[in-house]
C-alpha cells in the first residue's frame, strides 16, 4: 500500500502495458479527425460518418428501441448526441460524456467586405477567449455556410487543401513598432484590428472600390454570391494547416482545436467501441461552449433533454417524471481540457494541484474563479467512484485545477448537467498554450483519457 500519493508517468505505464503502438495509432486517427474537423459543423459531419460506419442509426428513422441499439441525433448541423441503449430502462439513468466541438476563432462580421487603400479585407469578430496578438501573421483558412438570396445553401472552404490560397492578419514591422511595443499585450492588437487581408488586384473597369469589386466578381463566379449574401452567412476563420507531431520523440501534438476536439474524439471513440452496456451510454458534443453555452446548439439548449425524452418515448410510455428521473440518476463526465502545467510560466500554477503533461487524464473536482465561483463541485462520492473505475482499469489519472487560487479561472459545461441533478465530474487532459492558434497536448494523456472514458462506459 502506498501511504504517499505520487503522480504516475503516463509513458511509463504505456510502456509497461505495451501500448506504445496503440498510442501512436490512436494519435494518428485523432490528427486525421482534427484535419477534417476545423469547425463545429465539420466535426459533427465527421462524427456522424464514424458513427454510421459503426452501425449507428439516425433517431429520425427509428420507431422502437431495444437494448444494444446504437442511435445518433444531430442538432442544426452543429451538435451531435450518440447513444447505445442499455439493458436498464433509460429512466434508471445514463452514463454521459459531454464535450464541445466549437473552438476559439475569428468569425466574419455580417457585412465584412471593405477596401482600404487598394487592399481588400474582411472585418472579423473574434469568437471565444483569444489572446488577439497571437492571431496575426499566421496563415488562416476560411470555412463557411452561406444562405443565398434564393434560399440555397453554399458551403465554402478555402485554405486547407493543397494549392489553396490562405488569408492573413498583418502586424507592424519591428522597425516601426516602437509605440506598439509600449502597449500591454491586451492592447497591442485590438478587436477591430483583426482585419483579414483577402486581395489586392484592382478591377480597372470600376470607378471606385476596384479591389473590392474584383473580389466580389471572383466570389460571384465561384459561389454565385452577391455582397448581401454575407448577411445570411456563418463564415469562420481558423488557422490553416494540419495537426503536427511535436518533439524529437513525437510525444505531443501541435494543432488548432484541441480544446475541445481532443475530448470529443476520445468520447466518440469510447462509445463507438461500447456494446450492450448495462445502462444507456451517451456522448454529447455541444457547440457554443466558448461563448457561454447559450443558443439553440449550446449546452443550455433543450436539444439533449428533448432527445432523451424522444428515446424514453420510444422505449416505454413517456412521462415527465421518467425524464426527470433519467437525468437525476445520470452519471456524467464533463469532458473538457484544462491548463497543463507550463514550466515556462510556473508562477501562475500551484504545482501540487496542477495538471502535468504526460501524467494522464485529469479530473477537476471543481472549476470556477475566485471562491470557486460558478462551479458545480463534484461530490466526494462520485469522485471516489470514478477514481476506482480508473484504478481498476490501470488508467493513468491525476487531479488538477486551473492555476493558482485567484490567478484567474474558467469553467466548462459541467454545471449545466449538474443543474439537472446529475452527478458530474470534469475529466479531460491538460493543454499547453490553450486557446492559441496552435495548442499542445501529450499523446500519453489523450490515450489514457480514451481508456478512462471506455472504462467509465463499460463499468
Ligand atoms: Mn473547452
Ligand atoms: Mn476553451
Amino acid at each position: 500500500m502506498n501511504l504517499k500519493y505520487e503522480l504516475r508517468s503516463g509513458w511509463k505505464v504505456i510502456n509497461e502495458m505495451n501500448n506504445i503502438e496503440a498510442v501512436m495509432n490512436y494519435s494518428k486517427e485523432y490528427m486525421d479527425f482534427l484535419d477534417k474537423g476545423k469547425t463545429e459543423r465539420k466535426c459533427v459531419k465527421e462524427i456522424e460518418r464514424l458513427a454510421i460506419k459503426k452501425g449507428f442509426k439516425s433517431l429520425c428513422n427509428i420507431e422502437k428501441i431495444v437494448p444494444g441499439d446504437k442511435i445518433y441525433a444531430i442538432n442544426r448541423d452543429k451538435n451531435i448526441a450518440l447513444f447505445v441503449i442499455g439493458k436498464q430502462d433509460i429512466e434508471k439513468g445514463l452514463k454521459i460524456i459531454g464535450s464541445h466541438v466549437d473552438s476559439p476563432r475569428l468569425d466574419l462580421k455580417p457585412n465584412p467586405l471593405y477596401e482600404g487603400d487598394n487592399m481588400a479585407y474582411f472585418k472579423t469578430h473574434y469568437y471565444g477567449g483569444i489572446r488577439k496578438y497571437q492571431w496575426v501573421t499566421i496563415p488562416l483558412a476560411m470555412y463557411g455556410t452561406i444562405i443565398l438570396r434564393d434560399g440555397s445553401k453554399v458551403e465554402i472552404s478555402v485554405g486547407d487543401e493543397e494549392g489553396d490560397p490562405v488569408f492573413c492578419v498583418t502586424d507592424l514591422l519591428p522597425h516601426l513598432g516602437a509605440k506598439q511595443n509600449e502597449k500591454t499585450l491586451a492592447k497591442a492588437i485590438e478587436g477591430e484590428d483583426l482585419n483579414l487581408l483577402i486581395g489586392s488586384i484592382p478591377d480597372e473597369d470600376e470607378e471606385k472600390d476596384k479591389v473590392k469589386m474584383n473580389i466580389l466578381r471572383l466570389l460571384n463566379s465561384k459561389y454565385n454570391l452577391v455582397e448581401e449574401d454575407f448577411l445570411s452567412a456563418e463564415i469562420e476563420v481558423v488557422p490553416a494547416g494540419k495537426a503536427r507531431h511535436l518533439g524529437f520523440d513525437s510525444s505531443m501534438i501541435l494543432s488548432y482545436g484541441h480544446d475541445d476536439r481532443v475530448c470529443s474524439f476520445a468520447a466518440v471513440k469510447a462509445i463507438l467501441e461500447t456494446e450492450n452496456p448495462e445502462y444507456t451510454v451517451s456522448v454529447l458534443c455541444a457547440d457554443k461552449e466558448e461563448t457561454g453555452s447559450n443558443g439553440n446548439t449550446g449546452m443550455h439548449s433543450r436539444f439533449y433533454e428533448n432527445t432523451v425524452a424522444e428515446l424514453i418515448n420510444l422505449q416505454t410510455t413517456y412521462s415527465d417524471l421518467k425524464i426527470r428521473r433519467a437525468f437525476s440518476n445520470s452519471k456524467v463526465l464533463s469532458a473538457d481540457v484544462t491548463a497543463g502545467y507550463d514550466p515556462n510560466y510556473s508562477t501562475v500554477y500551484e504545482k501540487n494541484n496542477s495538471c502535468h503533461i504526460g501524467y494522464g487524464v485529469c479530473i477537476s473536482k471543481y472549476t470556477g474563479a475566485k471562491g470557486k465561483s460558478g462551479t458545480s463541485d463534484a461530490n466526494a462520492e462520485f469522485v471516489g467512484e470514478i477514481r476506482n473505475i480508473f484504478n481498476e482499469a490501470n488508467v493513468v489519472w491525476q487531479s488538477g485545477e486551473l492555476g493558482k487560487v485567484d490567478e484567474g479561472g474558467g469553467g466548462t459545461i459541467a454545471y449545466i448537467l449538474a443543474n439537472y441533478d446529475a452527478q458530474v465530474l470534469d475529466c479531460g487532459v491538460g493543454v499547453l498554450s490553450m486557446h492559441a492558434p496552435y495548442e499542445i497536448i501529450s499523446k500519453a494523456d489523450i490515450f489514457e483519457m480514451y481508456r478512462g472514458y471506455k472504462a467509465f462506459f463499460n463499468k
